[in-house]
């Protein structure tokens, strides 16, 4: 009973081979050339993007190594709406060197995910990009993410708005807790699926006013 619960399972297809099986790594998509600073993909070449251009992020960039659509798309999909938590351990490799990166390149990191709000969280039972968070830091061996931000307003789902709505949408959303001192710490902010980025520039916010000295935004995978 037990092995079978425990069974390792490709995380997108349920394939019982792990961690992913060769069909759906195979369906991966690399995020390609893209702007430097917010990963929106830029076509040919690398260039900054018009928006970053005239209006910065309030983070120093943000970093996905992966396109959402595919196997990972689906594999995500079942992380966040079938209760299969066992996927956030299979999809760590494919984001972990980026974190052990970041981590290495300074002295101070520390890796935040960006929370849901509690009332989603204790209708799912569980945060999902918390659990990426956790399996992604055990994977890159640094130290595991720190719960330093809150979620004080519940707004609908980033994905079931227009990217023009989804700014307002976020504003203001997340505080960070009392007694947190990130100031003049590298933050690494921690979410699943990045798309316009205004989910990371409101999780930024309060960690740019408490003094955090470079924040960096990373995704497991970029979705238009
Ligand atoms: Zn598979
Ligand atoms: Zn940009």
């Amino acid at each position: 009973m037990l092995d079978w619960l425990f069974r390792p399972q490709c995380a997108a297809c349920g394939d019982p081979q792990a961690p992913l099986c060769i069909g759906c790594v195979g369906s991966l998509v690399e995020l390609g050339p893209a702007c430097p600073l917010c990963a929106q993909p830029t076509g040919e070449r690398e260039v900054v993007c018009r928006r970053c251009a005239t209006h910065p992020l309030p983070l120093d960039r943000i970093v996905t190594p992966w396109r959402f659509g595919g196997e990972l798309a689906s594999a995500i999909r079942r992380l966040k709406f079938t209760g299969a938590t066992h996927v956030a351990r299979t999809l760590a490799p494919l984001w972990a060197p980026i974190i052990a990166a970041l981590v290495a390149d300074s002295e101070s990191a520390i890796v935040v995910p960006v929370p849901l709000h509690w009332k989603r969280r204790f209708k799912r039972g569980y945060d999902h990009t918390w659990l990426l968070a956790i399996h992604a830091c055990a994977h890159a061996k640094v130290a595991p993410p720190r719960p330093l931000l809150r979620r004080v307003r519940g707004s609908p789902p980033q994905s079931t708005l227009r990217a023009s709505e989804r700014w307002a949408n976020v504003r203001g959303a997340f505080e960070l807790r009392r007694g947190t001192d990130v100031k003049d710490h590298t933050v690494i902010l921690v979410d699943d699926v990045v798309t316009t980025g205004a989910t990371l520039a409101a999780a930024a916010m309060p960690l740019r006013r408490a003094g955090a000295q470079t924040i960096v935004g990373v995704a497991l995978a970029r979705a238009d």
